[in-house]
Parts: structure tokens; sequence; C-alpha cells
């Protein structure tokens, strides 16, 4: 033995070989290694391990450690008798091993799913035959094998024969066992059901619900996700995600253009609508308030209240409309009666006239004064007839004068109730709360005292539950009745500096100054516990009644509008979450 302190490294390389070729070993990378120990000079006392431990070490190595790197670096280690070192080896084996078992195990699982699913081109036949060929090929490398499983059920996903071939060992292009590396991470998959469900969900609220192309899409992107959810993420799932989505956003982008287009008809409806109706009437007015409000920015409730209103004032109008038209009626029967009587009077002065003739020429051959007053009483007598008839018929005309002076007055009184209705639009006429325009009026009533004394303000928003049952099982009066009735019962509940106004059809509005959005919240769900007591009695039966309601902190120095919308998307929470609850955005 040589003293290696003076040797060069390469002068110690070629005593290691040679001392290999004397001992006649193999120049195995672990012979070589404990052969330049022992040139070192440190070889032999640290070859602790017996000669017979060397397979059963080798055995060991090739169990746990699949790449022949990982073997070749703990078996030098043991034979150095650098046993730290070998024992970190053997950990870091241990977790590659737990990698490759969780990584083998999502391919199975993937290879499982995969054969459940049928397809066109890759029928169940298929996929056996080509998991049997990757099989063959790869047994003895884990790592690989789980690469090449891996590529094949990728491929079944793709459709694609190309890649199965890969996936048989038989296009040499395939990656090696060291580009595993750029795999997912194992955790990584674990997160994705987190990324894409509700992404996936988003997307499925975005769509219309009543368009089956729509739904469609939804229930692809739906299927992607879940495999994406499974298997990670592909190459051909991403592109498959990519697909859908760019479908969706063309079906979305063309919903967008529908919207503005509805909201440009229903400016274009009020428009038209207000230069039909009558000046100063109650359309008029409620009209431009309406307006206002669509003229702002395409908004869900504008658009609602413009078809409540067009919907409210046909009914009304339709009222009005048909008692002037029997009002015109009775009168046009009237004076068609009149002109009857009175062709029939002209008949008898017809007569009568024609009579006269016949007694002029009768007096003047009268020859005795007996025929002469025999003429003179036939004349006395109808004349007493015509005057008789002349004078019913006078009263006849007089009392049918007064009817039609009458029922003038009745067509006069109802145009005056139109216009009167346009000068009470601060009031809802049913409820006889404030409408509108009287919240409008009162909200800056109290905004003007927000700015002088600060404090809050509350904005609630109630509609009723179910309402379209109620007017459907008990009539629309019932309906009516009803919304009389919870007008009155929100009335009572609050104290008389809150306002409450009707704000179309059966939602209301309530503002609530100094009170804090969480106080409102109480305040309201109260009144909904209040509400199990029954609302009003219909044909000796109770009726109840619930309501949902939102309630939002108004922003100081913003506009109602913007509160209200607020209000309503909590609305439409507690309306999604079981109705009959208050909520707060
Ligand atoms: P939800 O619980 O989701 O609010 O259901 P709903 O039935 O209350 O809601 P929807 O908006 O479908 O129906 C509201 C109904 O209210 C439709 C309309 O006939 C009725 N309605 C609106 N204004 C009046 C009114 O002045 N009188 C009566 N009787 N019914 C009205
Ligand atoms: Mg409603
Ligand atoms: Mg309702």
């Amino acid at each position: 033995m040589t003293d290696s302190s003076e040797l060069t490294p390469a002068q110690i390389a070629k005593a290691a070989l040679r001392r290999l070729a004397l001992a006649r070993q193999e120049p195995t990378p672990e012979n070589y290694a404990q052969a330049w120990a022992e040139e070192c000079g440190h070889g032999r006392p640290q070859a602790q391990l017996p000669h017979q431990a060397k397979p059963t070490m080798e055995r060991v190595a090739a169990r746990l450690m699949d790449s022949a790197e990982a073997r070749e670096e703990f078996l030098r280690h043991v034979f150095q008798g650098d046993w730290n070192e070998a024992s970190r080896a053997l950990e870091r084996a241990a977790e590659t091993s737990a990698h490759q078992a969780q990584a083998l195990a999502q391919v199975i699982d993937r290879i499982a799913s995969g054969l459940e699913r049928g397809g066109k081109q890759w029928t169940l036949a298929r996929k056996k035959d080509s998991l049997k060929r990757v099989l063959d090929a790869n047994r003895s490398d884990v790592q690989r094998l789980t690469h090449r499983l891996r590529q094949l059920v990728g491929s079944w996903d793709d459709g694609d024969v190309a890649t199965a071939k890969a996936d048989d060992g038989s296009n040499p292009e395939a990656s090696t066992p060291g580009q595993e590396s750029a795999a997912p991470a194992p955790a990584t998959p674990m997160l994705w059901p987190q990324v894409v469900q509700p992404l996936q969900q988003t997307v499925r609220l975005a769509l219309p619900a009543d368009q089956p192309r729509a739904v469609a899409l939804a229930d692809e992107l739906a299927d992607l996700a879940d495999r994406i959810a499974q298997q990670g993420a592909t190459a051909a799932l991403a592109r498959a995600v990519a697909d859908v989505c760019e479908k969706a956003g063309r079906l979305l982008s063309h919903r967008h253009h529908l919207l503005d287009q509805v909201h440009l008809l229903s400016q274009e409806l009020a428009g038209s609508l207000a230069e039909l109706a009558e000046d100063d009437s109650w359309v008029q007015g409620q009209l431009n308030s309406l307006r206002q409000r669509l003229d702002e920015r395409p908004n869900a409730r504008a658009v609602q209240s413009a078809s409540t209103l067009l919907a409210e004032t046909r009914l009304r109008q339709r009222q009005v409309r048909q008692e002037r038209q029997s009002a015109r009626v009775a009168l046009k029967e009237l004076i068609q009666r009149m002109l009857h009587e009175l062709g029939e009077l002209d008949q008898h002065t017809g007569r009568l006239s024609d009579g006269m003739q016949h007694y002029m020429t009768t007096i003047e051959q009268a020859d005795s004064l007996e025929s002469l007053a025999g003429v003179v009483r036939e004349m006395l007598d109808e004349g007493r007839e015509v005057h008789g008839l002349v004078s019913s018929t006078r009263e006849r005309l007089n009392d049918e004068h007064a009817r039609a002076m009458e029922l003038e007055q009745r067509v006069r009184e109802l145009e005056t109730e139109l216009r009167r209705l346009s000068d009470e639009v601060a009031t809802d006429a049913l409820t006889q709360i404030a409408n509108r325009r009287g919240m409008m009026q009162a909200f800056e009533v109290e905004q003007a005292r927000m700015r002088r004394e600060g404090g809050e303000l509350s904005v609630g928003l109630l509609d009723i539950d179910n309402f379209k049952k109620l007017n459907d099982s008990l009539g629309h009066a019932a309906g009516d009745e009803a919304l009389i009735a919870l007008a009155q019962r929100v009335r009572e509940a609050l104290r008389p500096v809150d306002i409450v106004a009707r704000f179309g059809g059966e939602e209301f509005v309530v503002l609530l100054p100094n009170t804090a959005v969480d106080e409102a919240q109480k305040t309201l769900t109260r009144l909904q516990r209040q509400m199990s007591a029954s609302l009003f009695m219909h044909e000796g039966q109770d009726v109840f009644v619930t309501f949902s309601a939102g309630v939002t902190a108004y922003r100081f120095s913003e506009a109602l509008g913007d509160a209200l919308e607020r209000a309503d998307e909590a609305l439409y929470e507690a309306k999604r979450t079981g109705k009959n609850r208050t909520c707060i955005a």
C-alpha cells in the first residue's frame, strides 16, 4: 500500500484500477470505490461488512430503489461504511417510493374510470389491449411504468391514436423516466376541485338556464372540471376547457347584447306609452319617473317596474274606458229614443194637419148646424188627444234630458278621477302609504337631515313570499287586501320616523333613520316572526302571509337607487335561501 498523502488523485485512480485487476474483480462502481478507499488507506478498517452481506445489500437496494443512480449511491455508502449517508439515501428512496405509490394510485384511478367510459375510437377491447402492452413493456421500472400508463390514459382522453403508440414503448421519442419531474407534483391535483368547481358553477350561473345549448355547455364544463379534479390538468383537458369557455363567452356576449336591446325596448315602450297617454293623466305621472330610471342604466328593477307599470296601467285604463264606454252607449240609446219620440210626435201632428184639411172641407160643405157641431166635436177630441200626446212626450223628453245630463256628468267625473289619480302620485291608491314618488320625497327630507345632523340610515326592501299563489288561490281582491293589511302591519310595527312605501307590485321599501343595519335586520326579523299571526280574514278564513327582506346601510351621498340595488341583492339571497328571512348586503 502506498502513502496516499503523497499521491495525486490520478495516481490513486490508477493504483485502484491496478488493485482491481490483481484481485480479478469487475470494475463496478462499488468495487472501484472500495479499491479507491483502500488505496487512500482507509478502505479496509471501514469495510465492516462481511463479504457475504454484499448480495443481501444489493437485493435491498434493488427492492427499494428504482433508479440505478440511487442504487449505486446507496451501495457505495454501505461498502464505504458511511452509514449516515447510507441511511439518508434510504430515506430518500422511501420518500420517492411514497410519491411513486401516490402517482401510481392516481393513474390506476384514471385507468379505472377510463375503462368504464366507452369511446368511439378507444373501444374497451383496444383499451385493454394497449394496457397489456404497456404493462408487458415496462414491468421492471415503476417510475417508467407510471409514466407510460399516464401517457396511455391521456391518449384515451384525447382519442389520440398516435399517443397510444408511444405508450406501448414503440415510440422512441417517448419521454424518459428522468423527465418525470415535469409532471404535476402529486399534491397539486388535490387543489384542483377547489379551483375548478366554483369556476364552473359560476359559469353555469351566468349561462341562461332555459337554453339547451347553454345548459349543454355548462354540463360539458362540469364534466371537464370533474376530470381535472380527478386526474390533474392535462394539455388535452386544458384545450377542451378553453374551447368550451370560448363558446360560453360567445353566448354570454350575445346575451349582454340582448340585455341592451331589452333595455332599449323598455325605453321605447315607456316613450310611446307616454305619447299615447292623455296629458296630465295618472299614467303620464308614473311614466315620467319610470323613464328617468330607465335612462340611468340597464337595471333589472327598473325593467321590472316598467312591466308592473304597464300591467297596472292597462288594468286601470281598461276599467275607466269600460265605464266611459257604457256611459256613452247609454247616452246614444237615449238620443235614439228621443228621435223616435219626435218622429212619433211628427206623425201625430201630420195626422192632425191631414185631419184639418178634411175638417175644413166638411165644414164648408156642412148644411146643418148639427153636422157642423159634430165636426167641431170631432176636431176638439182630436185636438185634445194630440195635446195629451205632446205634453206626455215633452215630459218624457224632459226626463230623458235629465238622465242624459246625469250621464254626461258621470263621464266628466270619471275623467276628473283620472286626473285626480295623477295628482295623487305621492300616495299609493291601494295601500294608502307612500308610493315611489312619496318615498323619494321622504328620502330627500331624510337626506337633508343627515347632512345637517349626521347619523345612519338603513334601507330595507320587502317582497311578499309566493304572492302569485295567493292571488291564484284566493283571487286578486284577496291579494289586494293582503297588500293593504301588510302595509298597515309594517307601518304599525315601525317607529313614526320610519318611512314605509310601496315600491311597486308586492314590494315595499322601508327607510329606518338612525338605525344600524344589524339593528334593522333584527327589526325586520321580529316583524317576520309576528307574521305567524294571521294577516287578515278572507271569507271566514285566516290568511297567513310571509315576506322576505334585504337590508343595507345607506352610504353617505350615494343615490338611493344604489342602496336599493344592494338591498335587492340581499333580498334575492333571502329568497334563494328559503324565504321568510332577512339578509344583509
Ligand atoms: P316570490 O316568493 O319569489 O316573491 O314569489 P311571488 O309569487 O311573490 O313573486 P312574483 O314576482 O312571481 O309574483 C308577484 C305577483 O304579485 C304577480 C302579480 O300578479 C302580483 N301583484 C303585483 N301587484 C299586485 C296588486 O296590486 N294586486 C294583486 N292582487 N296582485 C299583485
Ligand atoms: Mg316581487
Ligand atoms: Mg314575491
